[in-house]
């Protein structure tokens, strides 16, 4: 199976020249100082699960990936797992009938 990706400096290439780097976790939440008493407990917790936990999911999702073969760039794309299209931010389907073009947000 393959599919192409758009590298933001290269253009399209085979996924094979890409490694993937996770989806996008979001921000890095803040992590427990020691010795802060109660709240630090969910610091951790809460740190724990965005550096641990991978969503598998069937669903698009903003996915890091490292162009390693060509350019040496990284840079995040929206991808559907199921059809592995990239997509448009947001997890809007890329191509196809646009339209009115900048309707997406
Ligand atoms: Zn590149």
């Amino acid at each position: 199976m393959t599919f192409r990706l758009t590298c933001p400096v290269c253009g399209k290439r085979d996924v094979y020249e890409f490694t993937y780097g996770g989806p996008e976790r979001g921000p890095r939440p803040k992590e427990a100082e020691p010795g802060a008493g109660a709240g630090s407990a969910a610091g951790a917790e809460a740190h724990f699960r965005w550096a641990q936990f991978r969503m598998n999911r069937l669903e698009p999702q903003e996915e890091w990936w490292h162009h390693g073969a060509g350019c040496g760039v990284w840079f995040s794309t929206w991808r559907d797992p199921a059809t592995n299209r990239e997509m448009r931010p947001g997890g809007v389907e890329a191509g196809g009938s646009e339209g009115s073009g900048e309707g997406f947000s």
